[in-house]
């Protein structure tokens, strides 16, 4: 519409100086390097926030109800691993804290309603250390979740061990250790409450300020520890058989038992799978393998980030030709996210047909030299925003600026019509 406003202008000096000025006063006009516009109401933002050592993402749902899926901060650094950004002046979760509090809907107190964490590797939830700070409350370890924490309240932390944590054998590391101090300080200090995610449920992960005003939006929770969404109702399965049946060498991993969940807006889908895997090990029981069940579950979606960032033991052929998504995320740390036969799965339009983009945070200079074809990656560093106009009929994914926290606009792709 506006395009057409300014064609019938006849005097091009005029026109041009025109739609500029019409464009640059527009607020939601998403431009090439300028900042990002706000998000406004009725907008479904997905912020998958580049730091170069983990995965994180941000949520701005419909409603300004918001969520933070992981908080990684790794705690090694070798030559495998891509830089972090912006810079290392400061830890990944104080980069994270800042960046919700640069686009947060609410500037002046800004609080997430939800933290979810996928599971329990620091990549995902931070690591502790000898060199950890402490909170300044002096409870528990800064890193990660906690270190996010510090600056912006949670109300709800969701994960997929609470209370015990003792799936598939207890867990005492000493990340799980200050983990389990930071939750009980939260819930006693701050009054966060703390639930373990549970598959099948559709209302566990809700808007909490004008859920009547957006009937379309829906959280489904897909999976956890091996139990799996049928796609009937709320039910579930067991996929994974009785530990005790399971000889110890095959009992399943941390990454196995990652949550998984379907956000449905409209006509718009998005997965999210954290670290689950497809492929067993060779000779390793088929069980091992969470994608296929999950991903008859999930069906086709608009959008969906890799499980396991793409490591040679994730996408399989079912999942990849079953969501069939026209948007691929890759949250990148290690110069194996993603393998070469991931990435020629997630192009090959033998298992789905049509155009699809795939976006990478930061991308590792040897894959570029040593994967062919990955010179076709959509955008390879950067902040990936998929932008959902109100209703969930289309999408943006606009690419912002990783060196600074500007977050300027480097990239904008789409519109995307959801199907
Ligand atoms: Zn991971």
């Amino acid at each position: 519409m506006k395009k057409e406003r300014c064609l019938r202008s006849v005097h091009l000096p005029l026109l041009a100086i025109l739609c500029a000025w019409f464009v640059g006063n527009s607020t939601s006009a998403q431009i090439v390097g300028e900042a990002l516009p706000p998000w406004k109401e009725g907008m479904l933002d997905i912020h998958q926030i580049s730091t170069g050592r983990g995965n994180s993402a941000l949520f701005i749902l419909p409603d300004a109800t918001t969520m933070l899926v992981d908080a990684g901060a790794l705690g090694s650094r070798t030559i495998r691993h891509v830089d972090p950004r912006p810079n290392d002046s400061r830890a990944p979760g104080e980069w994270i804290a800042r960046y919700i509090e640069h686009v947060h809907p609410v500037q002046d107190a800004p609080v997430l309603d939800y933290a979810l964490l996928t599971h329990f590797h620091g990549d995902h939830m931070g690591s502790v250390g000898e060199t950890s700070k402490l909170s300044s409350s002096g409870g528990y370890e800064l890193s990660g979740i906690t270190e996010v924490a510090e600056h912006v309240l949670i109300q709800k932390i969701l994960d997929r061990g609470w209370p015990d944590y003792d799936f598939p054998s207890p867990m005492n590391n000493q990340t799980m250790e200050n983990y389990r101090v930071f939750l009980k300080w939260q819930a006693e200090r701050n009054g966060s409450i703390i639930q373990r995610f549970q598959p099948g449920r559709n209302d566990q992960i809700v808007l909490m300020n004008s859920p009547e005003n957006y009937p379309s939006f829906e959280v489904r929770n897909v999976v956890a520890n091996g139990q799996i969404w049928t796609g009937v109702g709320s039910n579930t399965q067991e996929h994974f058989p009785p530990l005790e049946e399971v000889p110890k060498k095959d009992h399943p991993g941390e990454n196995p038992c990652s949550i998984g969940f379907r956000l449905s807006y409209g006509q718009f889908d998005y997965f999210s799978g954290g670290d689950m895997v497809g492929i067993p090990t060779p000779g390793g029981p088929s069980w091992h393998d969470v994608e296929t069940p999950v991903a008859r579950a999930v069906g086709p979606v608009e959008a969906s980030i890799l499980n396991h960032h793409g490591y040679i033991d994730s996408q399989n052929a079912f999942f990849v030709s079953t969501l069939r998504p026209l948007i691929w995320i890759i949250s990148v740390w290690d110069s194996a996210h993603p393998t070469s036969a991931v990435y020629a799965r997630l192009r090959s339009t033998r298992l789905y047909p049509g155009p699809r983009d795939i976006f990478a945070t930061s991308m590792h200079e040897a894959n570029k030299v040593v994967i062919s074809g990955l010179k076709d990656l959509a955008s390879d560093q950067g902040h990936i925003l998929i932008r959902v106009t109100p209703g969930g009929s289309s999408f943006h994914v606009i690419i912002l600026s990783d060196s600074d926290e500007s977050l300027k606009i480097t990239a904008v792709h789409g519109p995307y019509e959801a199907r």
